[in-house]
């Protein structure tokens, strides 16, 4: 039997997605000991204490299913940010959210607008659902283009995907730019305008730049945007698949009426409570990523290295005169994992996360010995 005669026609032309490994993983494949991952973004600090304690206290209750509407973190979330809790939803970390939203809106005959470098997630969303993505160069290589996303959209636009700050390029977008651009966003052929989907995964990273929007500001006056955020990042909570999204009342509704019914498990929905209540390790976040975001522009520049200012806990760099897949490799076997970014067409260029001081150091040292 030919099983790809059933497969939806959209998948079949997939790639596998390769996401960062664990450190056990590749200690285990690599047979190395000492390994330091600065590939996925993570915070080195780890999560706030209390939603370890949240953790420990919620051990004994694994048995039952978790609440499926998420009461308690999208009160939380409610008080945090101050919009009702018909504005909140929440989703097994911002991948799921993007799958939710595809799932819910995408169809094969939606045209949806990504910019080039932006975060790969959305293509692959946009595959599965059948839709066409429309790919629109990047500012200066590196960064989201607006005006010209803008000219892309066309009477078939389902969708925008904005990234602020962009993984991987760390390059993020000003108030004024994402005010006028979601101004002036034209009616598509249903006679509503396109959707903007604005990820906010590094949004407490970011919001440390002076002319960083806070998406959420903008909610009210776009019935169209959907904002999303996450805590894997400042928060440190990845393994535990968590993220949260705002958006107008009828599209919460329908994304609660599509999503899986326990889509947040138990011990992430309480740990995330925790980690809101908690601005003191969120703070401790932004610092070091701050502080250490200068060491490494220093040490690159020492080295000559070009790299890109970044708004997030990452940095992208150039790998000339080697290709980002060699310099990851050449990485790997010095225990330094970072990431190559040939997925993202950006074959020249490796992005390292930004890690505790001596993981840092340890990664300029190897830096240093290979280049
Ligand atoms: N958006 C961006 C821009 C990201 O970098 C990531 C994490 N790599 C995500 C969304 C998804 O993160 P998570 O599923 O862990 O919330």
């Amino acid at each position: 039997m030919d099983i790809k005669k059933i497969i939806r026609k959209s998948c079949i032309g997939f790639e596998p997605y390769v996401a960062g490994k664990p450190v056990e993983t590749l200690k285990r494949e690599l047979g190395i000991k000492n390994i330091v991952k600065l590939a996925s973004n993570e915070n080195p600090l780890g999560p706030s204490p209390k939603a370890i304690k949240a953790i420990k206290d919620n051990l004994n209750k694994i048995f039952f299913y978790p609440d499926s509407n998420s009461y308690e973190l999208k009160k939380a979330l409610s008080e945090r940010y101050r919009l009702p809790v018909g504005n909140i939803f929440t989703g097994a970390g911002g991948d799921e959210i993007i799958e939710l939203v595809a799932k819910l809106f995408f169809n094969s005959s939606d045209e949806i607008v990504i910019s080039k470098h932006a975060f790969i997630r959305y293509a692959m969303a946009v595959q599965l659902m059948g839709s066409k993505a429309v790919i629109v160069p990047m500012k200066d290589g590196y960064s989201h283009d607006l005006k010209a996303m803008f000219k892309a959209v066309t009477p078939k636009t389902k969708a925008v995907f904005i990234t602020n700050p962009n993984n991987p390029t760390g390059t993020y977008n000003t108030k004024a730019e994402l005010s006028a651009f979601l101004k002036a966003l034209p009616k598509n052929s249903n006679g509503v305008k396109p959707l903007v989907i604005l990820d906010e995964a590094y949004f407490e990273y970011a919001k440390l730049k002076k002319d960083y929007p806070d998406g959420l500001e903008f909610l009210k006056d776009n019935p169209n945007l959907i904002v999303f955020r996450t805590f894997s990042k400042v928060y440190a909570l990845a393994g535990l698949r968590v993220g949260y999204g705002f958006a107008n009342e009828v599209v919460v509704d329908f994304i609660e009426r599509t999503r899986p019914p326990f889509n947040v498990n138990l011990l992430a929905q309480a740990a995330a409570v925790a980690s809101i209540k908690d601005g003191a390790q969120v703070k401790k976040g932004q610092t070091l990523a701050k502080k250490e975001k200068e060491y490494l522009y220093k040490e690159f520049k020492k080295l000559g290295v070009k790299y890109l200012d970044s708004a997030a806990n990452f940095i992208l760099f150039n790998s000339s005169p080697l290709k980002g897949k060699e310099l990851f490799a050449k990485m790997l076997g010095e225990g330094v994992i970072t990431r190559a970014m040939d997925e993202y067409e950006l074959s020249s260029w490796v992005r390292v996360t930004v890690g505790l001081h001596k993981e840092n150091e340890l990664f300029v040292k190897k830096l240093k010995k290979i280049m």
